[in-house]
């Protein structure tokens, strides 16, 4: 085993409450891509003079909703996704009672189908959705498969993701509960983040526990701050130092 897993290994073992902070490099291993890597959805050809947060922000939903179901449908919902060594490990270490929740940025429910049930979706979910008028709730293959702008069966109403768009706030209850959590922990595991969405970002700095560590295939802002950096594919880092492979 790689000198660092063993270390975080050794962190895991010896910690009683760990929280864990994602972001979409959790979900690359899945056949998900992130935003900002370079095989990313940012450096792919769009074929719209659009970045993919003005794909996904709260006008555009409003202006063009057909242009933005078709860039959602595309590339933001996976169905067939499966989860990997990284949200297998972090279920493992819940069911063992080390690990007391999942705060992270990703919309896809892997860490809900690999078993976690402590997940703080800051983002929300494509497997939620709701009619924007009379509020009724569909599941994600609702949407999948509706010809265009998916339309409530009930009231004609524009069916939505639960998800957060650019422009749109975050649930504060969703947020108070993901700072009460990594402010009670003793390890906070940082990963697959580029830390550059806020406000999301910004609470790794309600940690007051004794291990911060960071694990990205590339640098970040927080690097300096951690007591321990791993440079690798979380999935493995996180597999390996749970015993899943
Ligand atoms: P990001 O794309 O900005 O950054 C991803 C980071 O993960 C990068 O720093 C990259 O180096 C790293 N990374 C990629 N694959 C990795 C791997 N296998 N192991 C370790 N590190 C890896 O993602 P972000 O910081 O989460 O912000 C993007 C926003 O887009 C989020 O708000 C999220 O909601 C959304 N998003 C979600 C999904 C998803 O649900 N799976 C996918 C794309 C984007």
């Amino acid at each position: 085993m790689d000198d660092k897993i063993k270390q975080l290994k050794d962190i895991i073992d010896e910690s009683e409450n760990i929280v864990f902070f994602g972001g979409a490099g959790v979900s690359t291993a899945s056949g998900i891509p992130d935003f900002r890597s370079a095989d990313g959805v940012y450096n792919q050809k769009l074929n719209r003079n659009l970045n993919p947060e003005e794909l996904v922000s709260h006008s555009y939903f409003q202006h063009y909703p057909e242009d933005f179901f078709d860039f959602y449908k595309e590339k933001l919902v996976y169905p067939d996704a499966e989860p990997n060594n990284c949200h297998l490990g972090l279920a493992k270490l819940e069911e063992e009672g080390k690990l007391k929740a999942i705060v992270t940025q990703n919309i896809d429910g892997l860490h809900q189908k690999a078993g976690s049930k402590n997940v703080y979706e800051l983002h929300g979910s494509t497997e939620r959705n709701y009619c924007t008028n009379c509020g009724k709730t569909f599941d994600a293959d609702y949407v999948l498969n509706a010809d265009g702008v998916p339309i409530c069966d009930v009231c004609g109403g524009v069916v939505r993701p639960d998800v957060v768009l650019y422009e749109e706030a975050l649930d504060p209850n969703v947020i108070n509960s993901a700072v009460n959590a990594i402010q009670n922990a003793d390890t906070l595991i940082v990963g697959g983040t580029s830390l550059v969405v806020y406000p999301a970002a910004g609470l790794i700095d309600f940690f007051r526990g004794k291990n911060l560590v960071l694990i990205n295939k590339g640098e970040t802002i927080a690097d300096n701050k951690a007591d321990l950096v791993i440079n690798d594919d979380i999935a493995k880092v996180i597999g390996e130092a749970t015993g899943i492979e």
